[in-house]
């Protein structure tokens, strides 16, 4: 275990901040504020410049060497928050850079540790920065590589391209609606997915409460005549569900919600192939909905089996073609780079059966441990590619999309990723999810409904968020659905007091 003593008292209101970047380097890294044995030592000078300036300097004494950074900018205008808020900016920056030059290994996402880096870019060109300003702000403010800077700059183009509207949203909303159900466990995930199990009446409890839910969100939204912009079946998987529950789910939802014409899309999810059937592609066909996806992970069956998908490759393709063919002009594929024992070949061939599809979009995520995942607590039983294997892995991701058709639109990081890399969403011209959009640049409020389901409340005046979430699991959600009802109504009449003008 790598340790690193801050050595003074002011900094170590960061210790967690800095503990993050440090762990970015090192396998597992402590911040310490007591002497240790063997313990790396940092230190910062802080200074006020002339010019109203603020300077930091950090020195790191690690293996024997010595390293020094110094960063400088304008101070911020502000209360004692903002001037906080800049602070810990620079000293993150000269932390990282120290770190950077003793294990020689560059963050090309610099010291930006959030979830959503477009929306930063997005932020500065509302605040009337052109492209390239943004850019070079992001890359001088954050350590971000310009290569990172310039790909936000790509996918928010093809955003505004996808939804030439996406900053005047606000009175719109879309819809999320949570199944949490999915024929078995993946090793790697954290969403509310539970084994579908058809003896135990929670299906229906669950499936119940879902279309009360939907059909008290529709009453409010009718009693507003409010416009909905997307409406998104996410989970678990929303086709592990039988094909007349899937219809008498759509009958609801199309009989509650108001101006249905005027939904921009539908999607719903069936990433497990394992789920698809003609009976259900009929009833999606049915309501009108044609965007699903269906989701290979890879195309290597010993993969499959290791993560727990209990599907096969040639289950992956029958499926894919079923679907085609029956009509859903809109197919998503995901991918995950870094899976176990999988490197160059395994993903090459992933992109390769790909190819022979052409799906409308294709997401590519880089695998992350998450917190409660089985993947991350039997760790040892999972060997994955090297930073460098997963850093070309997404290289070769990018130039295959670019060869094909496929432009970058939505992208998004996670904690514990793969060599700190990020998930890219492609689609080819046109064919974007703007509900993917909307979510990431919290663009509008976002009515989560069934389980697991988060509600975004974005108020149209000052863009705060409040969230809100639904429990994960059915038995939880059973006993406490009419109680989220009345909780998001409450938020709903907080952010739209009067009927939206149209
Ligand atoms: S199919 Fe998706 S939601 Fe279901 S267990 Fe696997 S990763 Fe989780």
């Amino acid at each position: 275990m790598q340790k690193i003593k801050i050595e003074n008292t002011f900094a170590q209101d960061w210790i967690r901040m800095f503990a993050h970047l440090a762990n970015l380097f090192f396998e597992q890294c402590e911040i310490i504020t007591e002497d240790a044995e063997n313990a790396s030592k940092v230190d910062f000078i802080f200074k006020e410049l002339e010019g109203n300036k603020l300077s930091a300097k950090a020195i790191l004494n690690y293996e024997g060497k010595q390293y020094e950074a110094t960063f400088s900018e304008i101070e911020e205008v502000g209360d004692a928050k903002v001037k906080s808020r800049q602070l810990k900016r620079i000293y993150s920056h000269v932390f990282l850079e120290v770190l950077e030059q003793a294990t020689e290994m560059k963050q090309s996402w610099g010291i930006l540790t959030g979830i959503r880096p477009m929306k930063l870019y997005h932020k500065y060109r509302r605040e009337g920065l052109d492209s390239e300003e943004a850019v070079e702000k992001i890359m001088k403010n954050y350590r971000v590589s310009r290569e990172k800077g310039e790909l936000l700059a790509k996918i928010a183009a093809i955003q505004l391209r996808s939804v030439p509207d996406l900053y005047d949203l606000k009175d719109e909303v879309s819809i999320y609606i949570g199944i949490p159900f999915c024929p078995t466990k993946c090793a790697y995930c954290t969403f509310p997915a539970y084994a579908i199990r058809r003896k135990s009446g929670r299906v229906e409890s669950f499936l119940d409460g879902l279309h009360e839910e939907i059909r008290e969100m529709g009453r409010w939204l009718t009693e507003k005549d409010m416009k909905i912009t997307t409406i998104y079946f996410g989970g678990g998987t929303p086709t592990s569900i039988e094909a007349e529950e899937m219809d008498e789910l759509y009958k609801t939802m199309y009989e509650s919600f108001p101006n249905m014409e005027a939904v921009r899309e539908i999607t719903v999810e069936a990433g497990r192939p394992d789920t698809i059937t003609p009976a259900k592609i009929d009833v999606l066909k049915k309501w009108g909905i044609d965007r699903i996806s269906v989701n290979p992970q890879s195309y290597t069956d010993e993969t499959l089996k290791a993560i727990g998908r209990h599907h096969t490759v040639q289950e992956t393709v029958d499926k894919f073609w079923l679907s085609r063919n029956m009509g859903m002009k809109n197919i998503n594929m995901d991918l995950i780079i870094g899976l176990p024992n999988e490197g160059m070949a395994e993903f090459e061939h992933s992109l390769a059966e790909t190819e022979k599809m052409q799906p409308e979009s294709l997401t590519i995520h880089t695998l992350s441990f998450k917190r409660a995942s089985e993947m991350s607590q039997n760790r040892n039983k999972y060997k994955v590619a090297d930073r460098k294997t997963v850093e070309q892995m997404m290289k070769l991701g990018e130039e295959w999309n670019e060869k094909n058709g496929y432009d970058p639109y939505y992208l998004y990081r996670q904690k514990n990723i793969l060599g700190n890399l990020e998930n890219v969403g492609y689609a080819k011209p046109g064919e974007e999810s703007i509900y993917n959009i909307v979510i990431m640049e919290e663009v509008q409020t976002i009515i989560g409904v069934g389980c697991g389901a988060s509600s975004k409340f974005i108020d149209r005046n000052t863009g705060r968020i409040k969230q809100f979430y639904n429990p994960k699991d059915p038995a939880a959600y059973i006993l406490t659905y009419e109680e989220s009802i009345e909780k998001k109504l409450a938020f709903l009449d907080g952010i739209f007091p009067e009927t939206v003008k149209k």
